[in-house]
């Protein structure tokens, strides 16, 4: 590690775009000349910040939060973070001038960039159900985390030995996959974890959002995001944006584009500020951007 380099950085990689993820990306940024408001989706942990087991020290990755500053104080970009946490957790790690508007809890909730918080209520009997869960996950959570969400409960074993968080899948499986054939709750499997939840997930967030964003003219759009719970906002981008998997490692994938963080995702974030400074003039150049 180089003696400047951020602690929370890895080691430059050699990689660069392929490409054909570089024409991709031209090809996208070439259609905000001319376009109205363009919007941002981005997802935060695994996205905008590195992964920390203590998930309140997720401090966006080096150059981002400056990066974001830059594209809201341009005043062009409709900016929306879309979260699997609670949406009040976001604002006090991502740290920006102007706060986006947040869709947390995968999209149940909603915190607008002036405050106000739409929440999808939950019946009582799935209250219940996952306080009944959560409080039989406690007694013997077997090294893994149990968070519980207004509208869910959820294990995580990010950072316990493979050996452990393969014994606590199992338990944490026998007790929500019977749960989640009730009606109104879904299992959600995420990288380190399971969730079982209520709720609008992260698809119908970007279908929603998009919906709103709506009108005459050309839109355009992109889903940021690494884990497998945004797939679903990936499916619901495809024909009305980008979708783009950032990730240190490629996977299959419904995403158009692949970034490794933190470097391309500070490229790209550098070529939406180049293209949204020229969304009048037809100007978006591809060899302009500085990377
Ligand atoms: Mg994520």
């Amino acid at each position: 590690m180089k003696a400047n380099q951020p602690e929370n950085e890895p080691p430059e990689s050699e990689f660069r775009l392929t490409n054909e993820a570089q024409a991709k990306l031209d090809d996208f940024f070439r259609c905000f000349a001319g376009a109205a408001r363009p919007s941002l989706l981005l997802d935060y942990d695994g996205t905008l910040a590195p992964f920390r087991v203590d998930r309140f020290k997720a401090q966006p990755w080096a150059g981002a939060r400056e990066l974001l500053n830059r594209i809201q104080s341009q005043g062009r970009t409709h900016m929306v973070v879309v979260t699997g946490r609670p949406a009040q957790e976001i604002l006090p790690l991502l740290r920006v001038e102007a706060a986006p508007e947040i869709w947390g809890l995968h999209g149940a909730e909603r915190l607008h960039a002036n405050g106000r918080r739409e929440f999808e209520q939950l019946s009582p009997a799935v209250r219940a159900e996952l306080d009944a869960l959560s409080a039989q996950l406690k007694r013997d959570a077997g090294g893994g985390l149990v968070e519980e969400k207004p509208n869910a409960v959820v294990m995580h074993w990010r950072g316990v030995t493979p050996a452990r968080a393969k014994a606590i899948e199992k338990r944490t499986r026998a007790l929500f996959e019977p749960a989640a054939t009730n009606k109104g709750l879904n299992l959600l499997e995420f990288e380190a974890g399971l969730e079982l939840r209520a709720g609008r997930d992260k698809g119908g967030a970007v279908t929603a959002i998009l919906e709103e964003s709506s009108g005459p003219g050309r839109h355009p759009a992109a889903y940021l995001g690494d884990d497998l719970t945004d797939e679903s906002a990936f499916r619901a981008i495809k024909g009305h944006g980008l979708g783009v998997l950032v990730r240190r490692q490629p996977r299959p994938t419904a995403a158009d584009v692949w970034l490794r963080p933190p470097e391309d995702l500070r490229d790209f974030l550098k070529m939406w500020l180049h293209a949204c400074a020229h969304l009048q003039s037809n100007l978006y150049d591809p060899l302009l951007h500085s990377r």
